[in-house]
């Protein structure tokens, strides 16, 4: 086990100037917008003219359902992509950028950890190159102009009740889910409840991670719907002509960033959309680029396969015309035993017995994958405390449903520990066994299409839904909305809507509560159980032991 933190490991990089890794993928010094010496943008002259470049394989890694700690999933892209480079192919990675609000809160970063780490991690867990910053400008710039377009008289005639469109922050801050805003007096407008989400739940976060080029971020941010009038009909952000505007402040944040890995190979860091009421993959544009300059690109998508996988195929390949090669399922012998019904308290001790149990939970995932017509590898990533009989118990499992199980040590010694499963890729990848197929046709109805993903993927008895749904599903089927795909929200730790059933559940149903239209975006997200957009912070937050030290370094972010 290694004797020394993330942020430890990470400051001790060598890393190399960022000219050098732009080089390496064929990138010129003047296409190259740097933000000092170790980050950059790639700029868009350049990305358009790599069109009729062949692309290069597109690996999928996704996970098991989680335990709150996440399950390795960024640290074995890292390692994945480090290893692909030792064993000859030429391999950069794409993942998302992080948020600051859960830096300050519980979670550790988002660059990975261990010897498997994206670099400069202070930077990426912080301001980075200020994309997000940018998504929350852009963002309350539209909700400014909404609130001053009522102010100067409302020709638009919207309903002040029936505003969707809430500011956001990129901080935890629970005081601000719910406010009334414009109090004050005449000057200030008229009082109306309002409210804020986190930046990475912004539709503007998840439409800059479906454009392709900047002329589509306009016209998606033009189809946003913003409000309602007293007759139900949608007041969009182009009637408030806050489109051309909001694209000014999003033009630099839509070139993908291009940072290194501890072993020096290409990392693209790009946008990072919610994983519930958002799709939770790095952005069209980043991952396009990188499979135009590289053998293999390897990308992560949040949560567990059951979410994650899932949108990155219905959505994001759907739309980015993408077609993923393989895909490799993450398990952790710790998660395994928690769905095999091991209490957290109780990880501690050796048991081969739940690990065997909670494999169902990962043979179902296996499956699910391999429907989409991906082929699929496990990846064991390996924690110092598993013991050989819980790792044998696992391979014998996947073994006996068609797969095969590879042990990762990618956090412990980097690409080296991950080699084998790099060998396993590549084999799976150019075998060219790879069908790939979304779940279903965008002509399939809404409601049809929810239902579609309960049953498959969730392998839920129906999805269920009151009259007040339906009807709102058909109305967006009749305003010429029914061909999107849709964007399931629901808790990450269980197939079904009650994170505490682990394992693989049957016998359930899929309550949708609430559907929302993120008409820019293009999805329709369907809210099955509670979803948080403003995270809250913890009895003691991280940001109680975040410092500088004398020597000037950032202490305390993991
Ligand atoms: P995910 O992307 O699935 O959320 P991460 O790769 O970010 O997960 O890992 C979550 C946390 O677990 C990180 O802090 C990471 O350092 C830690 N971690 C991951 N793999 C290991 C491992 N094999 N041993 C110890 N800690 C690990
Ligand atoms: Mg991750």
């Amino acid at each position: 086990m290694s004797q020394f933190s993330d942020i430890e490991i990470a400051r001790a990089a060598d890393k190399l100037p960022i000219q050098e890794i732009g080089a390496r993928l064929g990138i010129p010094a003047a296409d190259l917008l740097p933000y000092g010496h170790d980050k950059a943008k790639v700029g868009q002259r350049f990305i358009d003219g790599l069109k009729d470049r062949p692309d290069g394989r597109l690996i999928l890694v996704t996970a098991i359902n989680p335990t709150p700690a996440g399950e390795g999933k960024t640290t074995t892209t890292v390692g994945l992509g480090d290893a692909l480079n030792r064993i000859g192919k030429n391999a950069a990675i794409c993942i998302r950028e992080a948020s600051l609000g859960p830096n300050f809160g519980m979670k550790g970063g988002a660059a990975g950890g261990g010897y498997a780490q994206v670099v400069p991690m202070e930077d990426m867990n912080l301001h980075f190159t200020g994309d997000f910053h940018a998504i929350t400008s852009a963002h309350n710039l539209l909700s400014a102009m909404i609130d001053n377009h009522v102010y100067w008289g409302n020709d638009l005639e919207i309903d002040t009740r029936r505003i969707v469109w809430r500011r956001v922050v990129d901080m935890n801050d629970r005081a601000l889910r719910q406010i009334t805003a414009s109090l004050g007096g005449v000057t200030n407008g008229f009082p109306r409840e309002a409210g804020f989400d986190i930046t990475v739940a912004s539709e503007v976060m998840a439409i800059l991670c479906l454009a392709t080029d900047l002329d589509d971020l306009q016209r998606r941010l033009g189809d946003m719907i913003v409000a309602y009038r007293r007759d139900k009909t949608p007041v969009f952000a182009r009637d408030l002509k806050a489109d051309g505007a909001m694209t000014v402040l999003l033009r630099d944040a839509m070139q993908p960033n291009l940072v290194q890995t501890l072993e020096n190979n290409p990392a693209f860091v790009h946008g990072g959309p919610f994983a519930n009421i958002a799709h939770g993959c790095n952005s069209v544009i980043a991952t396009k680029t990188a499979l135009k300059l590289s053998d293999y690109v390897v990308t992560e998508a949040g949560f567990g396969a059951d979410l994650g996988a899932e949108k990155f195929f219905d959505i994001k390949c759907r739309k980015a015309g993408l077609r993923p090669d393989a895909a490799v399922l993450v398990a952790t012998i710790r998660a395994l035993k928690m769905n095999g019904g091991v209490a957290k308290a109780d990880l501690g001790g050796a048991d081969a017995e739940a690990v065997r149990r909670g494999c169902a939970n990962l043979g179902r995932h296996l499956s699910n994958l391999k429907g989409f017509g991906v082929p699929v590898v496990v990846a064991i990533n390996h924690f110092s405390g598993d013991t050989p009989a819980e790792i044998t118990a696992v391979q014998d499992y996947v073994r006996e449903h068609g797969a095969e199980a590879v042990v990762c040590r990618h956090w412990a010694e980097g690409g080296r520990g991950v080699e084998a499963l790099a060998e396993k890729v590549v084999r799976l990848a150019e075998s060219g066994a790879a069908s790939f197929a979304p779940l279903y046709e965008d002509g399939m109805g809404l409601f049809d299409k929810i239902d579609t993903v309960a049953r498959r993927i969730y392998h839920a008895d129906q999805a269920i839904a009151d009259a007040t749904v339906r009807q709102q599903l058909h109305a967006w089927e009749a305003q010429g909305y029914g061909h999107l795909p849709v964007c399931m929200a629901k808790t990450q730790y269980s197939f079904t809507t009650d994170p505490t059933l682990r394992g693989a559940p049957v016998g359930h149903d899929v309550p949708v509560r609430e559907v929302r239209l993120s008409a820019g975006a293009g999805f329709v997200v369907a809210v099955c159980g509670d979803i948080m957009t403003m995270p809250g912070l913890p009895r003691e937050p991280a940001a109680e032991r975040i410092r500088l030290s004398e020597a000037g370094h950032v202490e305390g972010l993991f």
